[in-house]
């Protein structure tokens, strides 16, 4: 594995969605880059969620298709497969995904392959780092195979993590058995960890029109630039800058260039392109990063959150990347589907961690615990209530025996889960984390709100997409394709050579 020498950062203007202007600035980056797509290319843009419903959220397909049409200008005949792959947001079909983002007539126009992820087999990568949070983890095998890897992620702010550019798009190289693991109070550690799969040779993020404030429903932002480089965490660093921030107040930014994948210092990066970052950060004045805690989030709504530490609380007193920001999440779709939602939830008071305080519940206003570490002693709604955390280790998780949770399941199971509490006065949502499907449906639940789910607008393509997905699956596991143990690498080459912590990148 190759990390730049000299990261480069270009910062090039580009205020409309026009396919052949975005090819000509991904042709003139790439030339000056010095780069040229070869062997397996694989492009992984940030398709988390689509469609009309979260049309900021994503890679727009113009962009994707004039990345696309860049790298194939730079093709010097070296190039074996281009292909686009990702994994959407866990239990949508990325098919889904691919059709709300209006992709497939892009692969059809540019005649490339592309990857749902999920339904491809995954490729056990060994790390061997200081500090790791695990020996091994998964990956699909077209991003364990590929020769020249292109980030292309989405310019927006993120609940968890205060930002999603190039390395939190790396959440997406997981299926969702192996994404769900470690995404908790140590996200930004599972994130610098996964750095240790592949690094892009290149990177090209779709700032255009970025998203502020939220990662699935963000506020649109004009910014009006297209963003290149060849180092990821000297990309996100400069990327931070243009949004007023600090790179070292990122954690997984921050770790990553401990460990020595790239510098965050300013003069260790060559920043050069039609605007300058100082041109860059007016644009981006005022823009709204969302890392905010759950109990400011829902002030003034039906909802009262309380959040204690989760476990390890050397660490961190707030888990920032598991269910409280799922629960934040929750609540932006439900009002994208239901206008009425904030006034249909009847008044409940959600808990999470290890939390100590008063719960301010009223007779008839129940009192959700959420996640396995949430934990409680003391009165409410007139009642003493005990509740023990449930929480394991993480070492107890191993990613071989990860279970994949159908949506159709846990509409089951959370139904039945709420059905059977549905006199308690309280109840807890298990699991670590918790994700931002099953808080909706609870949600959904209680308040009698619209199941996105089920919306009238999208059930055919959802079960048709769904039916494609598991019968691609169940296609693999006939043919024994579930896991494929490649050692760390499936490109055939030797171990990758990382470099450990605090020493100085590898030469390209
Ligand atoms: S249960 Fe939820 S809140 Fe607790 S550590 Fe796990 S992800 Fe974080």
């Amino acid at each position: 594995m190759k990390i730049a020498q000299r990261p480069r950062v270009i910062i090039r203007d580009c205020r409309t969605y026009d396919v052949q202007k975005i090819r000509q600035i991904i042709r003139e980056g790439l030339d000056e880059l010095g780069l040229e797509p070869s062997g397996r290319t694989l492009i992984k843009p940030n398709c988390v969620a689509s469609g009309d419903m979260f049309s900021n959220a994503y890679t727009r397909p113009e962009f994707l298709e004039g990345v696309i049409l860049g790298l194939k200008d730079r093709d010097r005949g070296k190039v074996s497969e281009m292909a686009v792959g990702e994994r959407c947001g866990i239990t949508i079909p990325t098919r889904l995904a691919f059709e709300g983002a209006g992709y497939y007539p892009v692969f059809e126009r540019t005649g490339i392959k592309h990857y749902h992820f999920e339904e491809v087999p995954q490729v056990e990568i060994r790390y061997t780092h200081a500090k790791r949070l695990r020996d091994y983890v998964f990956t699909p095998e077209p991003v364990a195979k590929a020769d020249f890897f292109v980030n292309c992620p989405k310019f927006k702010s993120h609940p968890w993590t205060t930002i999603t550019f190039s390395m939190k798009n790396y959440i997406g190289i997981q299926d969702d058995r192996h994404r769900l693991i470690d995404h908790d109070h140590r996200l930004d550690e599972k994130l610098a960890d996964l750095q240790y799969i592949i690094q892009p040779q290149f990177i090209a993020i779709d700032a255009i029109t970025a998203g502020e404030g939220r990662m699935l429903t963000p506020i649109p932002f004009p910014l009006g630039l297209v963003i290149m480089g060849n180092n990821q965490v000297a990309f996100d660093s400069v990327c931070a800058s243009i949004i007023g921030l600090d790179p070292l107040t990122i954690p997984h930014v921050k770790l990553a260039h401990e460990r020595g994948f790239g510098p965050t210092d300013p003069a260790a990066i060559d920043v050069s392109g039609d605007v300058t970052l100082d041109e860059a950060k007016a644009r981006a004045k005022g823009f709204k990063v969302g890392l905010i805690r759950v109990e400011k989030y829902f002030e003034g709504s039906h909802i009262t959150a309380y959040a204690g530490p989760p476990p390890e609380t050397e660490l961190t007193d707030y888990c920032w990347g598991g269910c409280p920001g799922a629960l934040e999440e929750a609540i932006e779709i439900l009002r994208l589907y239901d206008k009425e939602c904030d006034e249909k939830l009847p008044r409940m008071h959600i808990v999470f961690g290890a939390y100590d305080g008063p719960i301010d519940a009223k007779p008839g206003e129940k009192v959700i615990f959420i996640g396995d570490c949430a934990k409680f002693s003391g009165r409410a709604n007139n009642e003493l209530i005990s509740v023990e955390s449930i929480y394991k280790h993480r070492s107890t998780k191993d990613p071989y025996h990860a279970k994949h949770d159908d949506i159709f399941a846990k509409m089951v199971s959370v139904t039945a889960k709420l059905t059977a509490s549905r006199n308690e006065s309280h109840f807890r949502l298990g699991g670590c984390p918790v994700s931002v499907a099953e808080q909706v449906l609870t949600l959904v639940t209680l308040g009698k709100l619209k199941n996105p789910y089920l919306a009238p607008d999208q059930i055919v393509e959802f079960n048709k997409a769904y039916f494609g997905w598991r019968g691609a699956q169940l296609a693999n596991r006939l043919r024994g394709q579930k896991y494929q143990v490649h050692g760390p690498s499936a490109r055939g080459e030797a171990a990758p050579e990382m470099p450990e912590p605090a020493s100085p990148p590898a030469a390209e």
